[in-house]
C-alpha cells in the first residue's frame, strides 16, 4: 500500500486522518474502533449468591470460599466477576478492585490486557461492573444451624480420663487436620466439640475429615479406632441412603509417663511412634518397644502400675551399699533399693514409688 498524497482515508466516526503507523480497522481509527468494540463483555443480570454465614459464594452450581483474604463478599464478588465476565480478542481478565455501591451491589474494577483485533497492538481497558449480590444462608450452613452432623468422632480412654496432654494434642490435631482440608478445598469446614462424660466428642459435616482426624490420633497416641455406620434417612433426590458415620477412638489404658507392668517386667511408658509403643525398662535401663497389634490384641499384657501423678517424690538422704534412703517434703523416710537403671547421688531428686512392698525409684528429677 502507498501513503503520500493518497492520504484521503479518514476515520468515519471521528475523522482523524489515517497514517501509516495507524491504518484503519473496518474504516475506524483504533481509538473509535475499540471503543465500538469492547474487550471486557459483561453478561446481563450478573448476579452472585453470597452466604453470610460462612463467607462462602457459588460458581457453576457449587458453594465455594474464596481465596482472597480481605472482606470475604468483596473478595468473592472479585472472583465471580473473573469467572463470569467474558473476554472478546485475546488476552487475559483480572478483577482489581471491588466496592460496595449499595443496594446489595457490588461494583468490580476489571482489567483486561489484549486486543480486540489482532490488527491492533496490545492495550489494556478497564471497566467497573457491577455485580447483584443475594444474600442467603448456604446449604451447609443451614444443616449446622439445625444440628446435624454427619460424623462424629468418639475419643475415649480405656478405664481412664483423658489426660490434659492429650487433651492439647487432640485439639491440636482437629486445627491441624481442618486448616490443611480448607487449604485444599476452599470450602468451609465446621464441626463442634462436646465434653461428654470420660472423653470428648467431635462432631463433623464431612466423613473424609471425621477419618483424617481419627487417623492421626491413631499415629500419634496409639488409639484404636472402630468405624460403624447407622442408616438415618433416604435422600430421595440423589436416591442414596443418608448414614452417619461413627468413629470410636480409644486410647490405651496407659498415658506418658505412667509406670507400667509389661509381662511383669516394671517400665516407664515413654509415648508412641512409628506405630510402637516406647517404653524404659526400669529393671534393665533399656528402652524397648511394643507393636500397635500386639499391645491391642496380642499376649503382650500391659497394666498400669502407677500413674505418673501418683508417683511419690522427695531428696536421696544418704546411700549405702544395700539402699538409698530418700526423704519426702513431709519429712517421711522411705528406704528404696539401689536403681539398677540410673545412678543418683545424695541430695538429688528423684521420683519413686510403691511396689509389692517394695520402694522403687523410677526417675531423676522434680
Ligand atoms: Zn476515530
Ligand atoms: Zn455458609
Amino acid at each position: 500500500m502507498v501513503y503520500g498524497d493518497l492520504l484521503t482515508r479518514f476515520c468515519s466516526i471521528c475523522g482523524k486522518l489515517e497514517s501509516p503507523e495507524m491504518p484503519l480497522v473496518d474504516n475506524l481509527c483504533w481509538d473509535c474502533y475499540k471503543a465500538r468494540n469492547r474487550m471486557i463483555i459483561v453478561p446481563k443480570d450478573l448476579t452472585m449468591e453470597f452466604c453470610g454465614v460462612c463467607g462462602s459464594y457459588k460458581l457453576h452450581g457449587k458453594w465455594v470460599k474464596p481465596r482472597g483474604v480481605e472482606d470475604p463478599k468483596l473478595s468473592s464478588a472479585m472472583e465471580f466477576v473473573e469467572e463470569y465476565v467474558k473476554l472478546r480478542g485475546s488476552g487475559s481478565l483480572k478483577a482489581l478492585e471491588a466496592r460496595s455501591i449499595g443496594g446489595g451491589k457490588v461494583s468490580v474494577l476489571v482489567r483486561a490486557h489484549g486486543t480486540v483485533d489482532s490488527r491492533i497492538p496490545v492495550y489494556d481497558e478497564e471497566l467497573w461492573v457491577d455485580v447483584n449480590v443475594r444474600s442467603v444462608v448456604c446449604p451447609r450452613c443451614t444443616r449446622v444451624a439445625s444440628g446435624y452432623f454427619s460424623s462424629i468422632v468418639q475419643v475415649r480412654a480405656h478405664d481412664r480420663p483423658l489426660t490434659q496432654h492429650e487433651l492439647s494434642i487432640v485439639n491440636e490435631i482437629v486445627e491441624k487436620v481442618l486448616s490443611s482440608e480448607s487449604d485444599r478445598s476452599g470450602a468451609v469446614l465446621n464441626y463442634r466439640v462436646e465434653a461428654v462424660k470420660g472423653g470428648l466428642d467431635y462432631k463433623f459435616d464431612n466423613f473424609r475429615l471425621a477419618r483424617r482426624v481419627a487417623d492421626e490420633i491413631h499415629k500419634r497416641l496409639g488409639a484404636l479406632i472402630k468405624e460403624s455406620h447407622k442408616v438415618i434417612g433416604f435422600d430421595g433426590s440423589k436416591g442414596s441412603r443418608i448414614s452417619r458415620l461413627s468413629i470410636s477412638v480409644r486410647l490405651p489404658s496407659f498415658s506418658i509417663g505412667d509406670i507400667i507392668s509389661l509381662n511383669g517386667r516394671i517400665a516407664r511408658y515413654e509415648g508412641f511412634s512409628g506405630g510402637k509403643f516406647l517404653y524404659y525398662d526400669l529393671e534393665s535401663g533399656g528402652r524397648g518397644s511394643v507393636n500397635y497389634r500386639d499391645a491391642w490384641h496380642g499376649d503382650v499384657s500391659i497394666e498400669v502400675v502407677c500413674r505418673s501423678h501418683e508417683l511419690y517424690s522427695g531428696f536421696v538422704n544418704s546411700i549405702t551399699d544395700d539402699d538409698i534412703e530418700i526423704i519426702d517434703s513431709s519429712g517421711r523416710v522411705y528406704r528404696a533399693l539401689k536403681p539398677s537403671a540410673f545412678d543418683v547421688e545424695v541430695g538429688s531428686h528423684v521420683k519413686f514409688m510403691v511396689f509389692n512392698g517394695k520402694i522403687i525409684i523410677v526417675s531423676r528429677g522434680k
